[in-house]
């Protein structure tokens, strides 16, 4: 399938994360939890003015899996979901990304640490896998699409299935080098300290799933 291109700006910013230092690797979690909580609230804020909707506290919660035998760290969500448009517009181009990697390479001169301070959003996934595919199922919507990519050498995007509305984002964790760990980003202990340390606050139930070898 054709690949599609970032644009330049989205390309920089993604560059920098696949070469982000080992200290700020643990922020994606913080950020994928934080776009799944987001798309929970656009379901419950819809269905305070929706009649044919209903805001069912037990049906919306994220998912947090970890399968170590195939190396793959999924963060589930039953929010909002995105369209292929949605998937297209929000995750191939981040409108911010321009101005954030102008300040990272800036802030990186001056040894300040940009990536701790801001949210770097959805690309903070390259921090820690190589591949990341995203299935999602909007509301109101009969199709899932798949987008999927490999870093900067573009994306994909393509139907699939999925039951339920809401949104996967399937990370495949980086294999270890010499100098760097990743197997780490697949312990259960791990996880659980990311989440208290970043998204304690956030309001819908975290659940946890390990998968191991
Ligand atoms: P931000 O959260 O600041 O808007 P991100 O880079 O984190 O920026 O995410 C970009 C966009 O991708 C979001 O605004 C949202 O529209 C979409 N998005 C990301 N993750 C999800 C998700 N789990 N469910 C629905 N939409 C999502
Ligand atoms: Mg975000």
């Amino acid at each position: 399938m054709a690949k599609k291109q970032f644009k330049a700006e989205s390309k920089r910013l993604l560059e920098m994360m696949i070469n982000s230092i080992y200290t700020q690797r643990e922020i994606f979690l913080r950020e994928l939890i934080s776009n799944a909580s987001d798309a929970i609230d656009k379901i419950y804020y819809k269905a305070l003015t929706d009649d044919n909707l209903t805001f069912n506290k037990d049906d919306y919660y994220i998912k947090i899996k970890a399968d170590k035998a195939n190396r793959t760290l999924t963060i589930s969500d039953t929010g909002i979901g995105m369209t292929k448009e949605e998937l297209e517009n929000n995750l191939g181009v981040i409108a911010k990304s321009g101005s954030l990697a102008f300040k990272m390479e800036n802030e990186a001169k001056d040894g300040h640490n940009i990536i701790g301070q801001f949210g770097v959003g959805f690309y903070s996934a390259f921090m820690v896998a190589d591949k990341v595919t995203v299935i999602s199922k909007a509301l109101g919507s009969d199709e899932a699409y798949k987008w999927e990519s490999s870093g900067a050498d573009g994306y994909t995007v393509e139907p699939a299935e999925k039951a339920e509305v809401g949104t996967d984002i399937i990370l495949k964790i980086k294999e270890n080098t010499e100098d760097d760990r990743y197997d780490e980003f697949l312990e259960e202990y791990r996880l659980r300290a990311i989440i208290k340390k970043y998204s304690d606050f956030i309001r819908y139930p975290i659940k946890m799933d390990v998968t191991k070898t």
